[in-house]
């Protein structure tokens, strides 16, 4: 679809996005139960945080809607970095499950990055494995991040094209800004990353046809840095809990005020709402990026199992 500076900004709905990717996997693990293989989940929740619990559940509910098998392990907060490299091990070593993914943060006494890099790269659901990274970066085939992934499929499933735009990612950190940038550049977009350190990002931004936000300050990118017409993604989510900055970013939004009133809080993005109405295109907060996130887990689900499996499914 051709947008230009008068028409108005297209949403990109995230949810529904996300439902097509859902629907096809389901699709994919029934071809594979014909073929007698399940596709098999193990999710490690170290301790009791309730943001990681809330991510974990919807992510346990997902496989069992889509007829993937999973587990749930649930070490206590105290459990050593040799104790969970045990764990990892044992279901490295297991054949019914495909992925594993140990939700983040771990307490600080345990290693992250030792136990990531023990996770085999073949049932790396997460890409968050130096080798699956490696392979991205050198146009493999990859478990690639989820986040990042689901950036280019809502472009991708959007009729937005990639290849030689000028694409700018604010934001470096490992699981999303830099594959994303990676993921971009392989698309064959011409990409810049931006960071902390950038001197007068509003001169990248502002030549950005697709913009990528992955900061983590809510409404960080303002309308004035934003180019007219341009695809803005937003993958910050920002939980705000002051009303006279709920107010700021959404003034007179009658829904917005009722949830935040209900709450006590509302989810901003990195992009501030007003920038929104300068776009081409947006993915909102919520509703956008985030939806896209579990989907594409199950998908890496579905693709470590036929890899790992020798099965060349379509999609594969
Ligand atoms: P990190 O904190 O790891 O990285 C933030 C990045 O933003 C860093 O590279 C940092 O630069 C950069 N940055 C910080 N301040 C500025 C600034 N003033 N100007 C330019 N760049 C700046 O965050 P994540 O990448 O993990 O997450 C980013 C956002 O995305 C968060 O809001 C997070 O909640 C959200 N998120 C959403 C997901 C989803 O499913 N939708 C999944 C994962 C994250 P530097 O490297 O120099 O410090």
């Amino acid at each position: 679809m051709k947008t230009n500076e008068t028409s108005l900004p297209r949403v990109l709905d995230g949810i529904a996005i996300a439902a097509e990717i859902k629907a096809e996997v389901g699709l994919e693990v029934a071809r594979l139960k014909e073929q007698g293989i399940t596709p098999g989940l193990a999710v490690i929740l170290v301790g009791e945080v309730p943001a990681s619990q809330i991510y974990v559940r919807s992510k346990v509910k997902t496989c069992a809607e889509l007829g993937i098998y999973s587990e749930m392990l649930t070490p206590p907060e105290t459990i050593t970095t040799d104790e969970m490299l045990d764990l990892v091990a044992e279901l490295n070593a297991r054949d019914t499950i495909d992925g594993i993914l140990i939700q983040l943060p771990l307490p600080a006494h345990v290693d992250t990055k030792r136990l990531l890099e023990a996770v085999s790269p073949a049932k790396d659901v997460d890409g968050f494995h130096p080798v699956n990274a490696g392979r991205l970066q050198s146009g493999q085939p990859a478990l690639a991040p989820c986040t990042p992934a689901g950036i280019i499929e809502i472009l991708k499933r959007s009729g937005i094209a990639i290849a030689g735009k000028n694409a700018v990612v604010v934001g470096r950190s490992d699981i999303v800004g830099k594959p994303a940038a990676m993921m971009l550049l392989n698309a064959s977009a011409t990409v810049t990353v931006c960071h902390s350190r950038t001197v007068d990002l509003s001169k990248f931004t502002r030549e950005a046809e697709i913009l990528v936000a992955a900061i983590g300050r809510p409404g960080f990118i303002t309308a004035e840095m934003v180019r007219p017409g341009a695809t803005l993604i937003d993958v910050g989510i920002n939980r705000v809990t002051d009303a006279a900055e709920v107010e700021r970013f959404f003034p007179g939004d009658a829904s917005r005020a009722a949830g935040f009133a209900k709450r006590g809080s509302t989810v901003v993005g990195d992009i501030e709402p007003a920038a929104f109405a300068v776009s081409g295109a947006y993915t909102p907060v919520p509703g956008g990026v985030g939806a896209l996130t579990i989907a594409m887990l199950m998908q890496n689900t579905v693709t470590a199992a036929k890899a790992r499996r020798g099965t060349t499914a379509a999609g594969a």
